[in-house]
């Protein structure tokens, strides 16, 4: 899958990228990324990208020429294919991880961080697919969300993790959180780990691990629990389960 993120501080999300997991998918050829910076398209040699707001208030807006001229260099690049385009905001639909699915089956994506006060609307109108959020809160830019979402993207791409069943299993995957897990040693300042991850019956292990995803689901996130039909057979080995915690 081809990233590209459009910023006026491609250092900040090619860093971040570069390195771990999705840097050894990017030198394995599995991903690529382009970092275009935004001021290299500005509309004079001071390097001149946003300008005050019509009607008045506080900061500065990207113009909407450089964000499109480097938007355009991309499709220009691509041989007229525009990428799948997505503006961070605060204003956008929040990322889940249902929406991060749907992008990592995509061929391309191209992620435009505002700064300061954001990008003129009408830039926004005529070349974002959609705009996408990580959360009802307010960044100083978008590079945090630019990387936030190219990580999660990219390690549902075939080839980047180890197998699938790396993030099959996870939290939000099916609607609830992972149940809980434990590593050596097997006591730890008198905390066991429960029996049945150490007995080998594979069948005894998965039923644990269904049912501590419920429980933790429904300890740390009731909101999720509530979207679930839970049978009565399913609550009893649920408080069970709570009690000997
Ligand atoms: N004035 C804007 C508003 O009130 O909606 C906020 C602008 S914010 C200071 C600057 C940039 O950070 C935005 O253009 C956007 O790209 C990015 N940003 C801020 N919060 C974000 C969030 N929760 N999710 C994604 N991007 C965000």
């Amino acid at each position: 899958m081809d990233f590209y993120v459009e910023t006026l501080f491609p250092e900040q999300v090619d860093s971040f990228l570069r390195a771990s997991i999705t840097g050894r998918a990017l030198t394995r050829g599995i991903i690529s990324l382009e970092c275009l910076n935004i001021r290299d398209f500005a509309v004079n040699d001071y390097g001149k990208v946003d300008d005050t707001m019509y009607g008045g208030g506080t900061g500065m807006l990207m113009q909407c020429g450089p964000v499109y001229d480097c938007w355009k260099s991309v499709v220009d690049n691509r041989g007229g294919k525009a990428p799948y385009t997505v503006y961070v905001s605060p204003k956008g639909s929040v990322l889940t991880q249902a929406k991060a699915r749907e992008l990592a089956s995509r061929d391309s994506l191209l992620i435009i961080c505002g700064h300061y006060e954001g990008i003129d609307s009408r830039v926004i109108d005529e070349i974002c697919d959609e705009e996408i959020s990580i959360g009802d809160y307010v960044l100083t830019g978008g590079e945090i969300a630019a990387v936030t979402i190219i990580d999660c993207v990219s390690r549902m791409i075939p080839g980047v993790l180890p197998s699938e069943d790396a993030y099959m299993n996870e939290s939000h995957m099916s609607g609830t959180l992972e149940g809980r897990q434990f590593t050596k040693p097997s006591e730890w300042h008198g905390r066991k780990v429960p029996d049945v991850l150490m007995s080998g019956d594979q069948a005894a292990i998965d039923e644990y691990n269904r049912i501590s995803a419920l429980v933790e689901t429904w300890q740390k996130r009731p909101d999720m629990l509530e979207r679930l039909e839970i049978s009565e057979a399913d609550w009893e080995k649920m408080l069970a389960m709570q009690k000997a915690l």
